[in-house]
């Protein structure tokens, strides 16, 4: 058993949350919504909310689950003078790897490791615990609670450095976002063309096409009118900038790159905070 400290209760953080929980770990949670971190804690018992600097002081490990690098930063910074040396800080949300890599230097003069551990598979495979994790960062760190994520995960992979996971994980979602994008528009002309919209993901699916939204989202959350993944646009808009920065810091222009990202984030103004990312099918059929 390990004591965890475990802050962002979201569409992601509270199926991983629940993993541990049921692992046998000792859990102190944080959300920004106080009513979340309360549902959670009445529904796992022992775990606590976090009231106190001590509660954090007694964490081996603390995993951060959150929106971006801005409240990762605002988040965890604080916490170097409160965490105990020799802490592991977990970063598992989609984030900026220069600034992850910035705050693991802030963390290390406390004597504090982070490692980068950002996920793929969604809110599915979050429930699961069949999540894909992609780690950057010393190794005998991540050796250490890599028992730890094999609760959450299975395809668990050390990718490079510290921030490699981040820049990986942006540039994943960035291929994933292109193909979203490149299969929503081929519904709609196909459909135009009078093709009917499920034949033309059902015969993608089966030719050189095929890709993870014709396979996971077209029919599960597109024609059906649902729109409810889990994912948000505002999350995946992120991402893609992340990923273009990335190109351009790299001298790697990615032309593609920062059309989808153009196209990510003008669709998350124009539908909302709210916006799940399936809704760009409906984005690019308006048009
Ligand atoms: P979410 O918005 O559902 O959850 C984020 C949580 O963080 C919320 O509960 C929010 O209240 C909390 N939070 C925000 N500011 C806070 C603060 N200052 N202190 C404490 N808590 C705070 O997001 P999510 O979908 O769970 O995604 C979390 C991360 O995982 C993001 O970086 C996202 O890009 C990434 N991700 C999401 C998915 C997905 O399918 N949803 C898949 C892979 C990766």
């Amino acid at each position: 058993m390990t004591q965890i400290g475990f802050i962002g209760l979201g569409m992601m953080g509270t199926p991983m949350a629940h993993l541990l929980h049921a692992a046998g770990h000792e859990l102190v949670v944080q959300d920004a919504r106080p009513e979340v971190a309360a549902l959670f804690t009445d529904a796992h018992p022992g775990a606590r909310i976090a009231g106190t600097t001590a509660d954090y002081a007694a964490c081996d490990v603390l995993i951060t689950m959150l929106p971006n690098s801005d409240i990762v930063d605002a988040v965890v910074g604080p916490l170097a003078s409160q965490l105990k040396r020799g802490a592991v800080v977990v970063e598992m949300s989609s984030a900026d790897p220069n600034r992850t890599r910035a705050l693991a230097e802030h963390l290390a003069e406390s004597g504090i490791t982070l490692i980068d551990a950002p996920v793929s598979g969604g809110v599915k495979k979050a429930v699961a615990g069949t999540l894909a994790i992609m780690v950057g960062g010393d190794i005998p760190a991540f050796e250490r609670v890599r028992p730890v994520l094999e609760t959450m995960g299975k395809a668990i992979t050390h990718v490079g450095p510290v921030g490699a996971g981040h820049a990986l994980k942006a540039l994943n979602n960035y291929v994933s976002a292109a193909a979203l994008i490149a299969t929503a528009e081929a519904i709609h002309v196909g459909e135009a063309f009078g093709i009917d919209p499920a034949t033309i993901v059902d015969v993608i699916q089966a030719s050189t096409g095929r890709n993870n939204t014709t396979e996971n989202k077209a029919h599960q959350f597109m024609l059906n009118g649902t729109f409810n993944s889990g994912f948000s646009l505002a999350l995946q808009a992120k991402d893609v900038g992340i990923a273009a920065s990335l190109g351009r810091a790299m001298g790697l222009p990615m032309a593609l790159a920062q059309d989808v990202y153009a196209m990510t984030a003008q669709a998350s103004e124009s539908l909302g905070a709210g916006a799940d990312h399936t809704e760009l099918y409906r984005f690019v059929g308006r048009s």
